[in-house]
């Protein structure tokens, strides 16, 4: 059992910001972001960078940074889809490529928007190291790299066992795949550096504000289009256009509730380890790691000598429930200790200090949702899987240019604008989705006991076929 617990998450714990106050009264803007996570205050980045003049607020339910976005692991990395394979499988090289590439840009652009905004969130571009730990993981890193390939990307390296291991000292590594692109960083400074910034840049931020419904406004004499007014406890906000940008809490509307389903996903985190016992497993860069498990494990360092440990399961509770009872979860945590365990025997005896988790959403075909609604007056973006961090750095340029009514390379993407399948109504929605967790952990089980091949389950793609 873990020895002892931080209250929030480390992040949170770390980085510390004042809330500013909620909505009161009646306001009005230009823009109205709902959600203060990276998608609402990326796109907020991006809109004032394109357009200094705009009215643009950003109204947060809680505080900056209180839903995924500060509480992650914070890896910013190209992942989209199950992996490449998967990405080209099912958008073809053309387009599978151009949406690998606009999340590889964005992961050095936000290397290079926090150094040019001073905003030290502790970014570290160490790449990315896959490992396998089974011949099944193994085959995954081979299509991955066969997929890389074909789609003309630079930046991706094949490594032996005795590299991996040689690099980070664990027995289970039987192969590994490098990439290049891959930052990790301090989310939580992110999150608060970039609400600052936005600021600066003439936002208005409101904190502690449930949007608690929209509805068309009459327009003002003067203009003939039609306005939205944003209800909120304390006061009303009328905008021309919306962004909503509120992720797995999109689940709880009209819209979205059968589009994106709320998976809590966890982390531990260590004490911070000696010099001894980081020698114990080499691992001298800040490279991410992650392995090709369905329901991955990914550990990274951070800078005051720790190693955060996540993935492992994910939990769905019934109607997709959100609530700060499931930000931790007593089995998941048991498991993650377990396989950190298996990973570096060698620490068997380090201490864990902090274990969180938090709501991510997840979409039918396991890709991200950019799109419009309400005659053109709300833009959305949401549905990362679990790996939004550089991915919703990109969705605040598309969500600028939707907002800005502008067709790029970036709104031609093949996660914007697409018809998604959406899932079953209750309860087969959660009978569907708990199915499917189950099967991709049972074919993770499988692949540790010498069985199945790199594949996705048959049974999986049977169920999302139906589903589809
Ligand atoms: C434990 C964990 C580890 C993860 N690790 C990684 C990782 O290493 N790399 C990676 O790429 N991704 C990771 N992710 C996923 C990543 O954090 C998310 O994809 C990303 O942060 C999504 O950002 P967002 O702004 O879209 O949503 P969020 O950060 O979830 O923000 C949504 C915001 O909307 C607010 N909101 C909801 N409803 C309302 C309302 N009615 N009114 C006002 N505000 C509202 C919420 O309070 C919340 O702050 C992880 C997630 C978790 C939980």
């Amino acid at each position: 059992m873990l020895q002892e617990f931080g209250s929030a998450a480390y992040w949170l714990e770390t980085s510390h910001r004042s809330p500013k106050p909620a909505v009161r009264g009646h306001q009005e803007f230009d823009v109205g972001i709902i959600g203060g996570g990276f998608t609402g205050l990326w796109t907020a980045y991006h809109l004032l960078q394109a357009e200094p003049g705009l009215k643009v607020a950003v109204i947060e339910r809680e505080i900056i940074g209180f839903g995924a976005s500060g509480r992650n692991g914070g890896f910013a990395m190209t992942l989209l889809d199950m992996g490449l394979d998967q990405l080209l499988k099912n958008f073809g090289a053309q387009r599978a490529s151009a949406a690998h590439r606009a999340v590889a840009a964005s992961v050095t652009e936000i290397g290079e928007t926090t150094a040019a905004e001073g905003i030290d969130c502790e970014l570290r571009h160490g790449g990315l190291m896959v490992v396998a730990t089974n011949r099944g993981q193994l085959e995954r890193v081979e299509r991955d790299l066969a997929a890389a390939q074909t789609m003309g990307l630079d930046g991706f390296e094949r490594m032996t066992a005795d590299e991996a291991q040689t690099q980070v000292h664990s027995p289970t590594y039987v192969g590994a795949m490098f990439e290049a692109d891959c930052a990790v960083l301090h989310p939580a400074k992110l999150a608060h550096g970039l609400a600052e910034l936005v600021e600066r840049m003439g936002a208005t931020i409101y904190e502690g504000t449930d949007v608690t419904a929209m509805t068309e406004a009459p327009a003002p004499r003067s203009t003939a289009s039609t306005k939205v007014r944003i209800d909120t406890p304390g006061g009303s906000v009328t905008v021309d256009q919306v962004v909503l940008a509120t992720n797995a809490w999109a689940a709880q509307t009209e819209w979205f509730k059968r589009k994106v389903v709320p998976l809590y996903t966890y982390v531990i985190m260590t004490e911070p380890l000696s010099e001894e016992q980081w020698d114990s497993i080499g691992w001298e860069s800040h490279c991410g790691i992650e392995d090709k498990r369905n329901f991955v494990h990914y550990y990274r360092r951070t800078l005051d000598g720790r190693i955060l440990w996540g993935g492992n399961d994910g939990v769905i509770h019934y109607k997709g429930r959100i609530a700060p009872r499931h930000d931790r979860n007593d089995g998941v945590m048991n498991g993650l200790e377990s396989s950190f365990r298996r990973t570096f025997p060698q620490l068997s005896n380090i201490r864990f200090t902090h274990h969180w988790g938090g709501p991510v959403g997840i979409t039918i075909n396991f890709i991200p949702m950019f799109g419009t609604l309400l005659d053109g007056r709300l833009h959305y973006g949401l549905g990362y899987n679990g790996h939004g961090v550089a991915p919703s750095h990109t969705g605040g340029k598309i969500l600028r240019d939707k907002v800005l009514g502008v067709r790029s390379d970036l709104t031609d993407l093949c996660f914007v604008d697409s018809t998604e399948p959406a899932f079953p109504p209750e309860p087969l929605c959660w009978i569907s989705a708990e199915l499917t967790r189950r099967s991709l952990l049972r074919q993770d089980s499988n692949f540790d006991a010498g069985r199945g091949s790199g594949e996705m389950d048959p049974l999986l793609l049977r169920v999302m076929r139906r589903l589809g």
